[in-house]
């Protein structure tokens, strides 16, 4: 794959690079490397609403949607090539911009609807997204139904009147529930029905008071980034089910393959950024000298490398959806389906080995960053006191946060299984 940058990237690095030294300033900047939780978590609320201005600006700048499918039309997003993506990428991480609130509308939820959506809800739901006026969140899991996700039991029943979807059940786990606007949500729409069948993929608003209830989780941390989120009768449009009833798998199969290992190209430049750090920090503090270490970094390095060309190679290879559009992956949970054409091993295993790859890559570079800190890194400048949660340096939220990367889009036990039965053909386990 060609991958050079050319000038016309170049020229939009500068306009990147231009438009962010701008627009990220005052309260836009995130919080320092010493910064603490606890000082993000007693002003929460100013948090999220400078995270929600913040996606209004870059929405306002054009900068959301930069990898959409054009084949449909245009919603206010720019177009970018592969290299362009890359470009801003890299261009954001440079600029220490701030974590994303809207990545579940722009990178999960848009490609979907692009693959699956009709041109009505393209419409009315790409331009916010675009603009960084509306956020999502993801209802999938359920208390009893993460890995197995086929056993979803949420409803949404069919008033026979106007056709509204009354949704009820319980979501857990739910990132950003408390900040989103829309929640995508996969429930039962056929009374009776087992594991993928019958279920459906709906739209549904967040603002329902009585109809939606979210409580937030607190975690260890101190912080709250997921939710429970119950539904009781909440509404959803009957205009606002994507992909027809009765299809919600093949839909809700589609997302996890974008979220799983589509867009790992761009992902990895936040990731070459961390490990720099790791590193200038090993080497200030004279960790680098250590042999174990040393090897350590150096073999995290290499594996960077290493999912640089997989990505590439996936992107070049066959099968390869088009920037930003999903290819339905198989699951581990459906074990009944009749059995698809086979797909060839690229188009199967691509999204299950890159986040095999990368969930476990991002954990064990947790793990070295808070081995160069030392015994450092076990005590300050961590504290609890009664009015106030932990606070943590970056090395420890990342080695924290970095525990789940094995755990959400899928956990690594599920990826192996997808790659054992349906890439590789082995004997499927017991269920
Ligand atoms: C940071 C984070 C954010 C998340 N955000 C969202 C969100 O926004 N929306 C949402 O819907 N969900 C979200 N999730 C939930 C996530 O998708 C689930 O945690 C995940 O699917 C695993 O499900 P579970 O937690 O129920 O664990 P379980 O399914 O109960 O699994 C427990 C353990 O058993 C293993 N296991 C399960 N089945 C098998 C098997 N067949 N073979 C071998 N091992 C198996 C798993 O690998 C895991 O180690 C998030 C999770 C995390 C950690």
């Amino acid at each position: 794959m060609d991958f050079a940058f050319g000038p016309g990237d170049e020229h939009f690095r500068d306009e990147a690079r231009a438009w962010l030294d701008t627009h990220l300033t005052g309260r836009f900047t995130r919080p320092t490397d010493t910064a603490t939780t606890a000082a993000a978590a007693t002003t929460a609320a100013a948090t999220a609403a400078a995270q929600r201005a913040w996606e209004r600006e870059l929405g306002g700048g054009g900068w959301i949607g930069l990898g959409w499918d054009r084949t449909h039309g245009t919603y206010g997003n720019r177009p970018a090539t592969l290299t362009q993506q890359v470009v801003w990428a890299e261009e954001y991480a440079r600029a220490g911009a701030p974590g994303r609130l809207g990545h579940i509308g722009e990178n999960l939820l848009a490609p979907t609807l692009l693959a699956h959506g009709d041109q009505a809800q393209r419409a009315r739901f790409l331009p916010p997204i675009a603009r960084g006026e509306e956020l999502w969140c993801q209802g999938y899991s359920e208390p009893d139904a993460g890995s197995d996700l086929a056993g979803v039991r949420t409803r949404a029943v069919r008033d026979p009147g106007d056709g509204t979807y009354r949704v009820t059940g319980q979501k857990i786990w739910t990132s950003h529930a408390r900040e989103a606007d829309w929640c995508f949500v996969l429930a039962r729409t056929e009374e009776g029905s087992q594991r993928h069948h019958g279920l459906s993929f709906l739209l549904v608003p967040m603002d329902q008071p009585g109809r939606v209830e979210v409580r937030p989780i607190r975690q260890l941390t101190g912080t709250a980034e997921f939710n429970e989120v119950f539904f009781d009768g909440a509404l959803a449009h009957p205009d606002h089910l994507v992909g027809g009833p009765g299809r919600g798998w093949t839909v809700a199969m589609s997302l996890l393959a974008v979220e799983r290992g589509v867009s790992t190209l761009v992902q990895q430049i936040g990731f070459a950024q961390e490990l720099d750090r790791v590193i200038r920090q090993a080497l200030e503090t004279g960790a680098a000298r250590e042999p174990v270490l040393r090897d350590q970094l150096i073999q995290q390095w290499t594996e960077l490398k290493v999912m640089r060309w997989n990505a590439l190679r996936t992107l070049s290879g066959a099968g390869n959806p088009p920037s930003g559009g999903p290819t339905p992956t198989p699951s581990a949970s459906a074990p009944h389906l009749p059995a698809p054409p086979r797909p060839t091993a690229h188009d199967a295993g691509a999204p299950s080995v890159a986040k095999l790859l990368w969930g476990g890559w991002h954990r064990r570079l947790g793990e070295l960053a808070v081995r160069v800190r030392g015994a450092a890194a076990a005590l300050g400048p961590v504290r609890w006191t009664e009015d106030r949660p932990y606070e943590l340096d970056a090395a420890q939220r990342l080695f924290l946060f970095s525990r789940a990367d094995t755990i959400y889009g899928g956990s690594d036990e599920i990826q192996r299984n997808i790659i054992a039965e349906r890439v590789l053909h082995l004997p499927k386990e017991d269920r």
